[in-house]
């Protein structure tokens, strides 16, 4: 059991089955796929060096493009961005281009290849608060760019989510490591176990650096008022971060009841199941129709036996870890009883002694500039709070920062 949660899932392809996958590639004029990257990684363009047997050209592509190739390949809800546009669909079905960047980005970790130079220094100093995706995407491309960049942050290891949140079957840490360790190379210093706002304040770092970036996700579980005290409940961040941390060292109850429907549910069901309980129920807010979570984390969630229960909101709770929910359209009751309850409802952001004003759960700011010298990305900017849109917009808040230092 405790194998299949340490065991990175998906089998990476082998030289024969890769180079078949980019054979079914029409090699498209306007590639769809590569408009709908919001990263930019330009899958045309590494598809087409694989198909020529070019892996050095394809791997020198994702990473130019994207900081965290490797981990895009492994997460990126493909469905939704470059898969979903492919011309491939029209005649069966489309190009697996996360599989294909795996084994690019495989290949690069194999052989040690170091792709990327930073500029030479020009002595201007930037500090990123929080080294996420998008933390990470802005502090490798300034430092590509010759700042001076340093990241701090809260925990004691960099990451956010990568680290802390997406399960070790779907992204090992050595993955994310491998990442981080490149984007040190360039030059970035990272400062752990620090928190912006009681260790060390903004307007601090704002008079020793010429920009701040503010990177600090939504690194809080949502709590529901109902539950607020209850002992047998846990929120999901929390649960996930504490079993990544200890490698699926972690012991469950047999019955545990997941209240919530989006990906980081699905995480959270399938991490059960995947550590042994027996019976993992989860009740959903949407209906099958309208549910959130990517097919494929779904698909994995039942596969693995968890009971899927929709259209369900939760109205009251009572002793014993009993909660009772009513269905939101028909006139249904259901009453559930277990020894574990985990709030899977969204995330938050912790902005606590921060002096930044949210609207919706985003800064309240057009473009990416808060004003004076402070700039912003990431899930709390503007976007679609995945791991690709973080290095979207870590890609833009660099530029934006360039530009206002007098860089080009
Ligand atoms: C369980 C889970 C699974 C997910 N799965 C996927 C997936 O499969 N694919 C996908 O694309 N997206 C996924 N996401 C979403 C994705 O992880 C986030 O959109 C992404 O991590 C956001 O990046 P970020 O840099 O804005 O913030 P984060 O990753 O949240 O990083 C913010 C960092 O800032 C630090 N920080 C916060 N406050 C401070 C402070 N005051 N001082 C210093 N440091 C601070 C935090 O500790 C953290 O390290 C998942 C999210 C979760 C929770
Ligand atoms: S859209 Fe699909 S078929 Fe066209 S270049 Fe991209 S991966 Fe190949």
């Amino acid at each position: 059991m405790l194998k299949k949660y340490q065991q990175e899932h998906e089998a990476r392809y082998t030289p024969r089955l890769v180079m078949e996958e980019a054979s079914r590639c029409l090699l498209c004029l306007d590639a769809p796929c590569s408009s709908s990257c919001p990263a930019g990684t330009d899958p045309a363009k590494f598809i087409r060096s694989v198909r020529f047997k070019n892996v050095k050209g394809a791997a020198e592509t994702v990473r130019i493009n994207n900081l965290l190739g490797a981990i895009c390949a492994r997460v990126c809800p493909t469905e939704r961005y470059c898969q979903a546009g492919c011309s491939r669909s029209g005649i069966d079905k489309p190009i697996e281009i996360g599989r294909i960047q795996r084994y690019i980005t495989d290949f690069e970790a194999d052989l040690d290849m170091d792709i990327l130079e930073a500029k030479e220094g020009n002595g201007k100093k930037v500090a990123v608060i929080g080294s996420g995706p998008a933390g990470l995407t802005a502090a490798g491309e300034l430092a590509l760019l010759g700042y001076e960049v340093t990241i701090y942050e809260k925990e004691a290891k960099a990451g956010g989510y990568l680290r802390y949140g997406i399960p070790e079957y779907r992204l090992p840490n050595e993955v994310v490591d491998k990442e981080i360790e490149r984007i040190v190379k360039l030059g970035v210093d990272i400062v752990l176990n620090t928190k912006v706002g009681e260790d060390v304040t903004l307007e601090e770092l704002k008079k020793e650096y010429a920009a701040v970036v503010l990177a600090v996700g939504y690194s809080k579980g949502k709590m529901l008022p109902m539950f607020e005290g209850n002992r047998k409940v846990v929120l999901a961040v929390d649960f996930l971060k504490k079993v990544k941390d200890r490698k699926g060292n972690v012991k469950v109850p047999n019955n545990v009841l997941v209240i919530g429907g989006g990906d980081v549910a699905m995480d959270v069901v399938t991490t059960l199941k995947m550590l042994g309980a027996e019976q993992v129920t989860d009740v959903v807010y949407e209906t099958f129709a309208e549910f959130k979570a990517s097919k494929k984390e779904l698909e994995g969630a039942q596969k693995e036996g968890v009971s899927i229960i929709d259209g369900y909101v939760p109205v009251s709770t009572a002793r014993g870890g009993i909660v009772k929910f009513k269905h939101r359209y028909i006139n249904s009751e259901l009453k559930i009883k277990a020894d574990l309850i985990v709030l899977a409802v969204g995330q938050v952001a912790d902005l606590e002694k921060l002096p930044v004003e949210l609207e919706k759960g985003e800064v309240k700011a057009s473009g990416n500039h808060m004003g004076a010298n402070v700039f912003f990305a990431g899930d709390i900017g503007h976007g679609e709070k995945t791991v690709v849109y973080g290095v979207k917009l870590g890609k833009e808040v660099a530029k934006a920062v360039d530009a206002y230092l007098g860089g080009k």
